[in-house]
């Protein structure tokens, strides 16, 4: 892979891919096959029996997403990707690659509302317990830690609090105990960097602003490489014990020898998981992800600029109750947003005009803000989760995910800021 530092240049040369050895085409050609011609008898033996790696059959790999896979593995400061079908799909194999019935992992309390579906009934059914800790104070995390915890998980910037995660701290007392920390960095690529604080996992929902148009329903797992699956055999037995499926090979072991990385994570991901549960993400959906991911560090300059300047025009504003903004914070979260962010705060802006009523006629005068249950589209959104996304809760259960009556999501786009704010400007006023 091509030894780039700077994201600009790594959407677009964070790879081996340089043109098609066939045609010399220069964009990432749409490998739309189901399967690959084996040269010879023992090459396909090898294959299938993990000797040389190669391409078998696009529901395991596929040279179009390989491509996606390496630029996102060298933006996140990774060493090996696997692409999926969609976010949801990263979230769920993170923790069935390391989980199994009996085991528990310990989630944050501010998460995506379909990671918290997905943690307290889809994986509980399957017998994996998932114990939630308020990221406020890290050491939440250690007090539900038991020996049978597998895993931590976060999220860089969750809304609707937009509080950053504790990640270094948080990786700190899980690394003591060999327990990885998995972050979902949806929200921020570019502008945080997981791994190089700790974290050992990270994934992404390519649908956002990875993808960026609003085209494509993907998502990403990324292996740090960085950290020690054998420091306590016992912690993680899916990568330590013998999997049967594969003649008895020790992930732990069998990886760096194979490989001469530490990467049994991504590697199990794709060979056991995906060749099971069978979730890749399509060829077609790569290459339009590519496009995205092209211009990525691009966008997110002008995602954050715009917001900030949503931001200073909010603040402030009579009409507006409260502006929830990772550097409206005070104390340690602030601090935290400081520490753990670079180059912005990212595009998300929460915001309280008071009443159900306010929110939704807001919401209803918007004439360029599209009103879509979706974030991070290079087209600016809103959102009223109070009579949307939440609207199925109390009042009481609304108020604790952080969802006042009021409350606005707006995911800022790449637009002129002044055509942003002008639109925000004209349905405060209505
Ligand atoms: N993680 C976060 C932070 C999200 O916002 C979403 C979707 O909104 C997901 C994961 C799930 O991604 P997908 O919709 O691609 O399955």
């Amino acid at each position: 892979m091509a030894d780039f530092k700077h994201p600009e240049t790594i959407g677009l040369h964070g790879s081996d891919y340089r043109a098609d050895p066939t045609t010399t085409a220069v964009a990432v050609p749409i490998y739309q096959t189901t399967s690959y011609q084996f040269k010879n008898a023992e090459h396909a033996a090898n294959l299938f029996g993990l000797k040389e790696f190669g391409n078998i059959y696009t529901r395991i790999m596929n040279p179009t997403v390989d491509v996606l896979e390496k630029r996102v593995a060298a933006l996140e400061g990774g060493v090996a990707a696997c692409a999926v079908g969609s976010g949801q799909a990263a979230s769920a194999m993170c923790i069935q690659n390391l989980a199994q019935a009996g085991d528990n992992i310990v989630a944050s309390t501010d998460l995506y509302g379909g990671t918290v579906n997905l943690f307290k009934n889809t994986l509980r059914q399957q017998g994996i317990e998932v114990r939630f800790a308020d990221p406020a104070d890290p050491k939440n995390f250690e007090k539900v830690t038991d020996e049978k915890t597998r895993a931590y998980y976060g999220e860089t910037l969750p809304n609707p609090y937009l509080r950053v995660f504790p990640i270094k701290e948080v990786s700190d007392i899980g690394r003591k105990k060999g327990i990885p920390l998995i972050i979902d960095n949806t929200a921020s690529p570019v502008i945080c960097k997981p791994l190089a604080h700790g974290a050992a996992i990270v994934m992404h929902s390519l649908t956002k602003y990875i993808g960026g148009h609003g085209t494509s329903i993907g998502g990403i797992i990324v292996d740090g490489g960085n950290f020690d699956w054998i420091k306590d055999r016992k912690r993680q037995p899916l990568l330590n014990e013998p999997d049967q499926s594969y003649h008895g090979a020790v992930w732990a072991d069998a990886v760096p020898q194979l490989t001469g990385a530490n990467i049994p994570f991504v590697i199990r991901a794709r060979v056991v998981l995906l060749r099971d549960l069978g979730a890749p993400l399509s060829p077609f959906n790569a290459f339009q992800i590519i496009q995205g991911l092209e211009t990525v560090a691009l966008r997110m300059k002008q995602h954050c600029s715009n917001a900030e300047k949503v931001v200073n025009f909010l603040d402030g504003h009579k009409k507006v109750k409260k502006v929830i903004y990772p550097t409206n914070y005070q104390g340690e979260i602030r601090d935290r947003a400081k520490k753990y962010m670079q180059g912005g705060y990212g595009s998300l802006i929460g915001m309280d005009l008071g009443t159900k009523e306010a929110g939704a006629k807001f919401i209803d005068n918007l004439k360029m803000l599209y009103h879509v249950a979706n974030i991070g589209d290079a087209r600016s959104l809103a959102i009223h989760p109070a009579t949307t996304t939440h609207s199925q809760l109390t009042e009481q259960e609304m108020l604790a995910a952080g969802v006042t009556p009021g409350y606005v999501r707006l995911s800022i786009g790449i637009e002129h800021p002044d055509d942003i704010v002008a639109d925000i400007k004209q349905a405060l006023a209505a």
